[in-house]
């Protein structure tokens, strides 16, 4: 007897939790949280189709980890604390093993970070995930894409670029979704940068998640400031990862274009820029300084202060 609706739901999807915030979880018609006094509430949703957002073949429990850690990673841009997640799942059948894969996946991150899954729906269909996190921050020290100034010195979390090799690796087939490869895991199971989040509260004046590629995701966080950005080539982080599989020009342009790293993209006055890499290693993370806030509009590359111009023609693989 294949399982149903309902006991697919209770197999795989009902956990017990501790967060004493969760008046209600699964199992009726709604869940009854009870958010902090004084916190704004945060909300992100994000969806993942597979061929889309996720190549047919992903283990199932690279696909429930990277359900939630897009989300996740959407509340640490915001500095805020995660607390609920809820799961809408669409399946073509009820493939068991894929779902305690996938379930596993979800649950050990859900776990690592104190999310309670506190509801969802399960429906028949093509295979989209569907993950919607809730958390909290104070309101004042909400991160936002739009406070960088002028003079602000701009940081990237971690190693951006390794992510897109792994996909690279991965869709061309040089390596199996098995592979003990960094990029590939880096790909498959990006951590979001909950505790760099919450450490930037109060200090960074503008933060975003690199989802689309740094200097994509960059031009979005000078346009919301009102402001320009410079980025010093020479002081890109390319991880000796990324230096094992192509040549330093090509690592620059899978640090500059590759999407998927899940890494904060921040500012910093001026003031602060000492601190960094203290407040990034009490939140367990390495973050870069690679470059600064300027007046005007749009992103420049410099190189040694030579304006340089980035070639992305080429990159379709990044394309989407
Ligand atoms: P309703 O018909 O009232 O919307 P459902 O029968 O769809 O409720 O779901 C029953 C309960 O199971 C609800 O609490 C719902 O939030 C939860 N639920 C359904 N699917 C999932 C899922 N994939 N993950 C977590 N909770 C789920
Ligand atoms: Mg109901």
């Amino acid at each position: 007897m294949p399982l149903g609706e309902f006991d697919v739901i209770a197999r795989y999807f009902t956990h017990s939790t501790t967060r004493g915030d969760v008046l209600l979880g699964v199992g009726d018609d709604a869940a009854l949280l009870m958010p902090p006094p004084g916190q704004a509430l945060v909300a992100a949703t994000d969806t993942l189709v597979e061929g889309r957002h996720f190549l047919p073949g992903t283990p199932a429990a690279a696909v429930g980890h990277q359900a939630l850690a897009v989300n996740l990673s959407d509340l640490a841009a915001m500095g805020a604390d995660a607390a609920w997640a809820l799961l809408s799942l669409s399946l073509p059948e009820v493939d068991e093993p894929w779902l305690d894969a996938f379930a596993q996946g979800l649950h050990a991150l859900a776990e690592r970070h104190g999310v309670a899954l506190v509801g969802g729906d399960t429906v028949s269909g093509p295979r989209v995930v569907t993950i919607e996190v809730l958390g909290f921050v104070p309101p004042e020290l909400a991160l936002r894409r739009g406070g960088a100034r002028p003079g602000d010195l701009l940081f990237v979390s971690g190693w951006p670029g390794e992510a897109a090799m792994g996909l690279e690796l991965l869709r061309s087939g040089r390596l199996p979704f098995t592979a003990d490869d960094h990029c590939v895991r880096r790909f498959l199971y990006a951590e979001p940068r909950l505790a760099l989040g919450q450490a930037l509260r109060g200090r960074a004046t503008a933060a975003m998640d690199v989802s689309d590629g740094l200097l994509g995701d960059l031009a979005k966080l000078a346009r919301a400031s009102n402001a320009g950005a410079t980025v010093d080539l020479a002081r890109l982080p390319v991880s000796p990862a990324l230096v094992s599989h192509v040549d330093r020009a090509r690592c620059e342009r899978y640090v500059l274009n590759g999407g998927d790293d899940y890494e904060l993209l921040f500012t910093l006055p001026p003031q602060l820029a000492t601190q960094a890499d203290a407040i990034a290693a009490a939140a367990g993370c390495v973050v870069h300084c690679i470059g600064e806030i300027t007046t005007g509009s749009g992103v420049r590359c410099e190189r040694d202060g030579r304006v340089e111009s980035i070639e992305e023609a080429g990159f379709d693989h990044f394309a989407r």
